[in-house]
Parts: structure tokens; sequence; C-alpha cells
């Protein structure tokens, strides 16, 4: 059976979705945690997880001059459109004309390697960050790290999704829990791709309500279930009940409030579970919250009648 995949996202960064999304993986059974939030990614610090695998990221190729074929024509670096190949080999010389190219501006496009008429460009896989296979106490993690100035995160989400779906398969695991990247761009439309359910968690503000708006429009796009949880819900109750509201009229269904409390925050400090830490209401809140999402989870992971 098809692992069921629930990605928790925000409109913005700092609503909480990450640590509520930890405090989700201590109530599940067993499941695995997918940190799609690749741009700053910390799944990892409130699980206090253990590194088991590291693999390299490539998120597009790259240039390389043979200095053994070159010729030094600069017919390379007369067509790079990039200005990724430097004239003087990166030397500041300007005696020699000895190319080199800049990986840091090369885009792959691979016009170089084909009008070099030594055919002394190769293109090669360039290392963009590294897909990291962890251990927590509920589960297999699978996340990721973008190197400095790596790219395409998109990509990167793409397959820490692809990793935790074999790993769930493999482990027999029925559910994949994915803490998704904020906002509306590349990295959260490749969290939700093919994602069951969404829980989009926002906070009551007014940029809360706008943001809200607008990812729910963009999960609507994907056609599944959505429901919104408001986090820090008494910082603000009026705007809470209009955030309510909104989901409602927007036909998303409201998981619940959750108040605010710096229980978090001590968790972190302490190692622990937020659950775990003494509070006043928030772990009933959370509970609660999960309780509305594992009833639909669960709906979704029985068996189809035959
Ligand atoms: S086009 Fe080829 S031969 Fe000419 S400078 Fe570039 S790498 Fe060297
Ligand atoms: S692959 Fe494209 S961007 Fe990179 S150096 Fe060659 S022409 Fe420039």
């Amino acid at each position: 059976m098809k692992p069921t995949e629930l990605v928790v996202i925000s409109g913005k960064g700092g609503t909480g979705k990450t640590s509520l999304v930890a405090a989700f993986a201590t109530l599940a059974a067993e499941c695995v945690l997918a940190d799609c939030d690749v741009d700053a990614s910390n799944l990892h610090l409130i699980h206090h997880s253990e590194l088991v695998l590291r693999e390299p990221f490539s998120g597009r190729v790259r240039a390389s001059i043979d200095p053994d074929r070159c010729t030094d024509c600069g017919i390379c670096e007369a067509m790079c459109r990039f200005d990724a190949i430097l004239p003087t080999g990166g030397n500041g010389s300007s005696m020699a004309f000895h190319p080199t190219v800049n990986p840091h501006l090369c885009e792959g496009c691979g016009v170089c390697a084909w009008f070099c008429p030594e055919k002394a460009i190769d293109l090669y896989d360039g290392e963009d960050g590294h897909v990291l296979l962890s251990k927590t106490r509920c589960g297999p993690m699978v996340h990721a790290r973008l190197g400095v100035a790596g790219e395409n995160s998109g990509k990167l989400v793409g397959l820490v999704r692809e990793q935790a779906r074999e790993l769930a398969t493999m482990r027999e695991l029925d559910t994949i829990l994915i803490d998704g990247s904020p906002g509306i761009g590349c990295p959260v439309i490749a969290s939700l791709t093919g994602a069951d359910m969404a829980l989009i968690v926002t906070e009551p503000s007014v940029s809360g309500m706008h943001d809200l708006k607008r990812i729910a429009e963009l999960a609507d796009g994907f056609g599944i279930p959505t429901l919104v949880a408001v986090n820090r819900w008494d910082v603000n109750p009026q705007l809470a009940d209009e955030i309510e509201t909104l989901a409602k009229e927007q036909g998303l269904e409201f998981a619940g409030r959750i108040r605010y409390d710096n229980a978090f925050s001590r968790a972190q400090l302490e190692g622990k579970s937020v659950l775990d830490i003494e509070s006043n209401g928030l772990a009933d809140d959370i509970r609660q919250v999960w309780s509305v999402i594992h009833a639909r989870l669960d709906g979704m992971n029985q068996p189809e009648a035959l």
C-alpha cells in the first residue's frame, strides 16, 4: 500500500510549523519524517537525530576545461552568455589567455562545450548539497543540506520526497510526515506535488491572513484535502476567529488552535519533545489538532473496499 503523505506548510517562516511537525511525529505511531525545508532545515535539531547516511546532491552540471586539450582560442569565452569563463585563468594575469570556468557562475548550458573546436570542455555534476538519512526516536528521517550558493532546492526537495517514499515502502510504514518549505515558491510546490493531504499552519496577524489566502490557493491547485491550524491564536483572538472563518469560507477544514507558550523553546533547550514539557495546555492543543489530522489520515490509510 502506498504510504500516505501529509505535508505541513506555511505562508512564511517562523509560524512554528517545524516544531509542530516534530510534536506530531511524537504522537504518530512510527512514521517517516521528511524535512523539505531545505533552505533552512532544522527538524533534525529538534529531534536530536543521529546521522546514518550522507549522499552528494547535484542541482545542475557545470563546465570544466581540460588545459591539455585547450588551445586558448577564446571561442568559449565569447560564447558564454553568463560570463562564467575567466579569460585570465583566474590568476589576475593578463599576459596569456588560459580559460577557466567559475563554477558559481556556470549555468551548465553546454554552449561552450558544443562550440569548442578541440572538444576540451566536459560537463560534470556539480555538488550543490547533500541528502541525509538520520535515525530519530520517532522513525527514520530524510533531510538535506544545501551547499553555499547551492541551487535547485526544488529538485532537492523532490529527491528528499522520493527517498522518504522508498524508505516508507521498504519498512512498511504507512505515514510520511513532511515539513514543507514556507512560502509559495518552487520548493513548496515540490513539497506539495504528490502529497495526499496538506496542513497549513498560520498565525493570527494581518500578514498571516494574507499568506493563508495565497497558500490556500496554491494547495487548492493540487486538489488535495487541506486543513488549517492557527498557532499562537491567543496573541490576537479576533484575528484567529477571522482566520477560522476565512478557512471555512475557502472550503478548508479547520483543524484547531494552538495557544502561545514558550514550551517549544524550553523543549528544544532541554532536548525533549514539547509534549514532555510542562505547559499550560499547549500539549492538549497539539493533541487535539493531531487527533483531527490523524482521523483524516486513518481514513486514507484504510484499504479500499473490494
Ligand atoms: S573553445 Fe576550447 S580550445 Fe578554445 S579556449 Fe575554450 S576550451 Fe580552449
Ligand atoms: S556551460 Fe554554459 S554557462 Fe557554463 S561556462 Fe559553458 S557556456 Fe558558460
